[in-house]
């Protein structure tokens, strides 16, 4: 496959294809392209090395929806994820790309009524996503059989590793069709993972993402991290707290560019948008106006934006996060170009950090955490617009008829009164704080953040290694150069420790204590909430 094949080119039936194309997607990610094929041959083991947010589930999912015999229903794949979250996002996601095609997908994890489960596994099901502890419970109370799956998927087969899943994993393998076909998924390929892949993989093909060598321009980097559901919101303030807002909004898909098309619409921008199902002359007519500046706000996909040239951008936006770094480093070199200033602005909810990081590590490039303007300095920024449109309109030639009113007017009224009734009737609008929406700190609702933005540490040293609180903060301060006052909540178990830190320096203390080919001395607190809840 080349790296301009489209999902037409990929071997999937139309009917997929339409699902596809229902769903908004323009064109496959590099890890759709190097599975759905291989994967629609249905003659081999794959081991596939890919990041999450890279359009991995629609790789394996899309090969897995035309390959399921809806019309018999035993279980005929096994997708085994290593949380709950993921169980859930995964079955959601290959749901929304079955179109008509009547298949049953169940997510099964702690947590849940086992029972609830019990009687949909009962009512016949195709696909099975789950982790691993509960597929095991029921193997064991025999309410899910998998002898006759044909295809058993592990995703994040690396982090099941961390967290300590293997011998689970191996337990699953061992009540699986000998026939079926594996598909291991791992962000890393450590050895762990090939052995595990040699001893129950009756040989398979090696797929990587490869990554291009990257560079990124000048451009000013920036990253906010808002709950998705507070998105359009945050968009809207940075639009408005600019002088002279004139940039490029990228969604991942064509659904999601015409949702916020409407949505600025709505609250009076001029914004339009573009993407794989506008026609060439509507696209040509809108590219004009954005070039003329008469629309100043240009929402795409990355196809539909390959090829635009205009000049002076003020903004790039990534209202999603681009799939893999090259699309990043695409997308923010449309601004900031000969010599113009310019900002690239990253949207991400806590669970993409990570994926921010991955694609900041191999851009080479520098994202900086920023905060959402707040309601009362975009006000303010308003005001001094406003302030400096009027002294401009001050220094022009002004018809004598404003003059001669104005003069009529301040006759018989106080001059500051007048003028603040004027000041009321043309921008009371504009000044409006209700026009704002409350935006919610992103971290609310992630099991691993906290209200301020923290993040929950797992490290694998405690009382056994000779580490007491005082210890390890001096350790991890040390490692990271970090203020040791940033780190609280220090738990050190005999074993193991637990550590809150900012968001922005877990990252760096999770990295900086890898070392290499052994399993990391530091990961994020979710893999053991999960486990302590028998996931
Ligand atoms: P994943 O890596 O599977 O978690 O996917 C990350 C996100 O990318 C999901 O929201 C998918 O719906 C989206 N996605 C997957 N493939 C494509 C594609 N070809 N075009 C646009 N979006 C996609």
């Amino acid at each position: 496959m080349t790296d301009k094949s489209s999902f037409e080119d990929l071997g999937l039936s139309p009917q997929t294809l339409q699902a596809v194309y229902h769903k908004g997607f323009e064109e496959p990610t590099t890890i759709q392209r190097l599975t759905i094929p291989l994967m629609l041959r249905n003659d081999l083991n794959i081991l596939a090395q890919s990041q999450t947010g890279t359009g991995k589930t629609a790789a394996f999912g899309l090969p897995l929806i035309d390959m399921i015999d809806a019309h018999c229903e035993t279980v005929q794949a096994l997708i085994v994820t290593p949380t709950r979250e993921l169980a859930i996002q995964v079955s959601e996601e290959i749901n929304s790309l079955k179109g008509e095609k009547n298949i049953k997908i169940v997510p099964i994890y702690g947590g849940q009524s086992i029972d609830q489960q019990f009687r949909r596994l009962k009512r016949g099901v195709h696909i099975v996503v789950g982790s691993p502890g509960r597929i095991i419970d029921h193997l064991n109370r025999k309410t899910l059989k998998l002898h006759e799956i044909q295809h058993l998927i592990l995703d994040e087969a690396d982090e099941m590793l961390n967290m300590g899943f293997i011998e689970d994993m191996e337990e699953i393998m061992k009540h699986t069709n000998p026939d079926k076909k594996t598909l291991l998924f791992s962000a890393t390929i450590p050895k762990k993972i090939r052995e595990l892949a040699h001893k129950y993989m009756d040989g398979y093909k090696l797929i990587t993402d490869k990554m291009k060598q990257l560079t990124t321009n000048l451009t000013e980097q920036i990253y906010f991290e808002v709950k998705s559901s507070d998105r359009f919101e945050a968009l809207c303030r940075i639009i408005d707290i600019e002088d002279s807002f004139y940039g490029i909004i990228f969604c991942r898909t064509k659904n999601d560019v015409d949702s916020v098309v409407s949505h600025l619409n709505n609250r009076g921008y001029d914004a339009e948008a573009i993407h794989g199902d506008i026609t060439q002359v509507q696209r040509e007519r809108t590219l004009g106006k954005f070039r003329k500046k008469t629309i100043n706000v240009l929402v795409a996909t990355d196809v539909a934006a390959r090829g635009i040239d205009v000049a002076n951008l003020t903004h790039v936006i990534n209202y999603s996060l681009p799939h893999d770094p090259e699309s990043y480093v695409h997308r923010i070199g449309r601004t900031g170009r000969a010599g113009n200033e310019g900002t690239a602005i990253t949207f991400i909810t806590p669970r993409e950090y990570k994926r921010l990081m991955f694609i900041q590590r191999i851009a080479k490039t520098d994202i900086r955490k920023g905060s959402i303007p707040r309601v009362k300095d975009i006000i303010n920024a308003k005001k001094k617009k406003i302030y400096l449109d009027l002294a401009g309109i001050m220094e022009q030639d002004i018809e004598d008829q404003y003059y001669n009113w104005a003069k009529q007017l301040l006759t018989d009224k106080n001059p500051t009164q007048l003028l603040a009734a004027m000041l009321n009737y043309c921008f009371k609008n504009e000044i409006d704080p209700e026009g704002y929406n409350e935006i919610q700190s992103a971290g609310k609702k992630s099991m691993q953040l906290d209200l301020q933005g923290k993040a929950r540490l797992f490290i694998a040293l405690g009382n056994k290694d000779n580490i007491n609180p005082s210890k390890l903060v001096k350790l991890i301060a040390k490692k990271v150069s970090i203020d040791p006052q940033q780190i609280s909540d220090v738990q050190v178990m005999n074993k193991f420790s637990f550590v809150t830190v900012p968001f922005e320096q877990a990252e760096k203390i999770v990295h900086s204590f890898r070392q290499k080919g052994q399993k990391p001395l530091v990961s994020h607190a979710r893999s053991i909430i999960d486990k302590k809840n028998n996931v």
